[in-house]
């Protein structure tokens, strides 16, 4: 393959990380372009050192700033940029072959769009931004010839057990349905009238995946699996109806493929995300991605359950949103954000984010999803409305 130039938006997150660490397996195969981050200097700083960027963007301006001291007292050949268009700029260079998508939240939508638009090839681990403008988006990467690839596992193993085209539709390649697996989290189990109590820290305390703090409790929620519901509804032009959520607590098979003669296809690895990173960035070739090996004699065992809607109301939520479509995902995403923003900041409990995105999906009207301004309108208003919420609460708890 020829050397390919990379844009990695967030680079210093989990999934940042991570694919900086299988770029590392192929320097003649990958060149680092541009790297960014919302605030960790240090962190960024140390990334620049070791890949040798072009440029380097920090979202915050005063961090950029620091950022850019730091890179001229090391003399580093490196450009520092701020802000989001920064963010937009190295997401649309005429070198820049991919861009990994790795922002957290809706922060990450106007950079991942702006890589469609520009007709990269885009890795996808920001979900957030599918959900929210998942028509704008997919007609962005229709228009453009970009290409989109799934960095979440899950969609990654859906698209390795797809056929090449489904561009007409699941129907016309013999697709029946998409089954969606989900490890059900870290309180898959947990008796349900402790559910109120539990910390933070016990929600990112994920039995199989070491994620950033906002989709770990996303996973304990299972928020996560609803998003990943609209996620897959886009990716792969299809409805709800054609898609199962299933509990599958080993995190071993990371979704499954079923066809009208019966057969299910299923890909299976270690609950690694360097898997899924490595097979975007090479497709339609293989690499090596420094992965172990899965063993399924140790593994012995595949479970798989029905996912309880009273202990994850999020997944119904998110399964109403799916269905409603307009802005209505993005209302749901943004109460969502400010939800676990104030459970990680011990503001609100753990029991309290789906009421408060519930509440909120019913006070905010949803409108038709075609542009971004309204998009971006339904997100700013359901913010306020999820703050008002916990206003509200704090004042009752008071009284
Ligand atoms: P993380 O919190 O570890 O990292 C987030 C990155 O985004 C950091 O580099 C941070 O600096 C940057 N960032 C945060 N806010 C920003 C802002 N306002 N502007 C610009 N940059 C900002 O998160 P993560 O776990 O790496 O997840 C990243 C995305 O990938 C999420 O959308 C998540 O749902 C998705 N994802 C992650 C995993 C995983 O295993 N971690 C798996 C599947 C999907
Ligand atoms: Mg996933």
């Amino acid at each position: 393959m020829s050397l390919q130039g990379i844009t990695i938006l967030g680079s210093t997150g989990s999934i940042g990380v991570n694919t900086l660490d299988v770029i590392s397996r192929h320097p003649d195969n990958f060149k680092v372009v541009a790297l960014s981050a919302n605030s960790q200097v240090e962190r960024l700083f140390s990334q620049c050192q070791q890949f040798r960027p072009t440029y380097a963007v920090m979202a915050d301006e005063a961090a950029a700033a620091q950022l850019a001291d730091r890179i001229k007292q090391a003399d580093l050949p490196i450009e520092v940029l701020a802000g989001i268009d920064g963010l937009v700029q190295v997401s649309q260079l005429d070198n820049v072959d991919q861009v990994m998508a790795a922002i957290v939240g809706a922060a990450g939508l106007l950079p991942t769009l702006a890589a469609a638009k520009a007709g990269k090839r885009v890795l996808l681990a920001n979900k957030e931004a599918l959900v929210m403008s998942g028509r704008l988006f997919m007609e962005a990467v229709k228009q453009n010839q970009a290409e989109l690839l799934p960095i979440d596992s899950e969609h990654n193993a859906i698209f390795q057990c797809m056929p090449t085209s489904f561009d007409n539709g699941l129907d016309s390649v013999g697709v029946r349905r998409i089954l969606l697996t989900g490890s059900g989290g870290p309180f898959r189990t947990t008796a349900m009238d402790k559910l109120a109590n539990v910390s933070p820290q016990q929600a990112c305390a994920h039995p199989n995946w070491d994620m950033g703090r906002k989709i770990s409790v996303d996973s304990a929620t299972m928020m996560n699996k609803g998003l990943e519901l609209i996620e897959a509804c886009w990716l792969f032009n299809t409805s709800p109806d054609h898609v199962e959520i299933m509990l599958h607590p080993q995190s071993v098979i990371h979704s499954m493929v079923e066809y009208v003669d019966g057969s299910v296809l299923a890909q299976l690895g270690q609950p690694d995300m360097r898997t899924p990173i490595a097979h975007a960035m090479a497709w339609p070739k293989r690499i090596d991605s420094g992965v172990e090996r899965l063993n399924l004699i140790d593994v012995a065992r595949l479970e798989f359950e029905k996912p309880d809607l009273q202990r994850f109301p999020c997944l119904r939520l998110a399964e109403q949103a799916a269905r409603a479509g307009g802005t209505t995902p993005a209302i749901l995403n943004a109460a969502n954000e400010i939800a676990v923003a104030e459970f990680l900041d011990n503001k609100i409990r753990f029991t309290d984010i789906a009421p408060l995105v519930e509440d909120v999906m019913t006070q905010v009207p949803t409108k038709v999803a075609n542009d971004l301004d309204t998009i971006l309108q339904a997100d700013q208003t359901a913010r306020e409305h999820a703050r008002r919420w916990i206003d509200r609460q704090q004042q009752q708890g008071k009284a």
